[in-house]
């Protein structure tokens, strides 16, 4: 499946997961998509989202989910493979809101490129070094060369990732796309198979404190040299 394809349905997640809950407006691929306006839509998906939030049942959520994509016909096709896609970012969602996550989203306005109106994600416990987020994942898709000038149109919203192994740029889906970045972080990125990731906890993490990681040495410039981050704003003072 194609990163464009990928992106539709990961942004289709975040609406129905997080926007739809009220408190934030996440980063996507299309800033201004939202649910398409029909009776019931926005209160079936609110409902959904209050169960999930006292049963905690992942397995459950998503067969409803499911069945509400279908029932309001919220995806223009249903091949299998783009509903099991689907269901498997639903999934990731929702095992990010999960108690068991350790993490929750917050509002956050240090940087431009987000309006100031961007989010973190915070630690709901202590975390000790070397633990794994397992909860907070992600899917890399390779963005093909004759395609990357795509990702720099500012009407697009992308999360990237560069590898300078491949030299190559993907796009980066999932939970694990809300983590901001810092030039010294307290996490790093953990390959979980060939195409996903978690989070490596390297530094001893408090409560409420902000999870970060380090994007790359070159995300905002060359040695990020236009970084905002709460690290280089300390540095220049
Ligand atoms: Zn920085």
């Amino acid at each position: 499946m194609n990163y464009y394809l990928l992106c539709n349905l990961d942004d289709l997640a975040k609406n129905i997961l997080v926007d739809s809950r009220g408190k934030f407006n996440v980063r996507k691929m299309k800033p201004n998509r939202t649910l398409p306006f029909q009776v019931n839509v926005t209160s079936v998906s609110k409902r959904i989202n209050e169960d999930f939030d006292v049963n905690q049942d992942i397995n459950e959520t998503t067969s409803n989910l499911m069945k509400f994509v279908k029932e309001y016909k919220l995806h223009r096709s249903y091949s299998i493979q783009k509903l099991d896609t689907l269901k498997l970012y639903f999934k990731q969602y929702l095992k990010f809101l999960h108690k068991d996550s350790f993490v929750e989203l917050s509002k956050c306005d240090r940087f431009s490129r987000d309006n100031f109106n961007g989010v973190s994600i915070k630690a709901t416990r202590d975390i000790n070094k070397d633990t794994i987020l397992k909860y907070v994942i992600g899917i890399f898709k390779k963005i093909p060369k004759s395609e990357e000038h795509i990702v720099t149109n500012e009407k697009l919203n992308f999360s990237l990732l560069y590898t300078s192994r491949t030299n190559s740029t993907h796009v980066l889906l999932g939970p694990i796309s809300f983590v901001n970045h810092d030039c010294h972080p307290n996490t790093e990125y953990h390959f979980r198979t060939s195409y996903s990731l978690q989070l490596k906890v390297i530094k001893n993490i408090k409560k409420g404190e902000e999870i970060l990681v380090k994007y790359s040495d070159d995300y905002f410039g060359p040695n990020n040299e236009d970084c905002e981050c709460t690290s280089c704003l300390n540095k220049s003072r």
